[in-house]
């Protein structure tokens, strides 16, 4: 079973620079379904969900204080494979590392304060997207 879907979130850097647009023709011009697509601005408690696996470590503060900084815009994506494909386009979490041609490695840098602003997240397995869907789409799974 590869057909699958995908949450990615906009983060409030991506947001704030205008690169909305670009990001989701990306995902269209792969052919990908757009299914679900909103502005919202977090909460801590998404957040604390979100990123339940970094929730105790030092820089879940920076984290944390990087996605409130603004609104953000939540997607789902569908297709064959598309969490691999998507997660390709993203590139590395590290905006350094990220290879030029994905979404990190076009949009973003590194910057020797707070948070790694890196612009997407994109789950990265269909547990993932499935538990992220319910945090930022809970109306479509209600
Ligand atoms: P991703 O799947 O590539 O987004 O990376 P992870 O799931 O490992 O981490 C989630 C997010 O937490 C990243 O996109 C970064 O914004 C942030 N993050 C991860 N690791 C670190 C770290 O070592 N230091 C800091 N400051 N932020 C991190
Ligand atoms: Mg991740």
């Amino acid at each position: 079973m590869t057909e699958e879907r995908i949450l990615m979130l906009v983060k409030p850097d991506g947001v704030a620079d205008h690169h909305v647009g670009e990001i989701i023709s990306r995902v269209e011009r792969r052919g990908y379904v757009l299914e679900a697509l909103k502005v919202v601005q977090a909460t801590p408690e998404q957040l604390e969900q979100h990123y339940h696996k970094l929730v105790d470590e030092p820089f879940f503060s920076d984290i944390s204080e990087y996605m409130l900084s603004g609104p953000i815009v939540a997607m789902i994506a569908s297709g064959t494979n598309v969490i691999k494909a998507v997660r390709t386009m993203t590139g590395s979490t590290n905006p350094t590392e990220a290879a030029s041609g994905t979404i990190r490695g076009d949009f973003a840098r590194e910057w020797s304060e707070g948070a790694i602003h890196n612009v997407v997240h994109s789950s990265d397995s269909v547990t993932s997207a499935e538990r992220e869907i319910g945090i930022w789409f809970p109306e479509r799974n209600a």
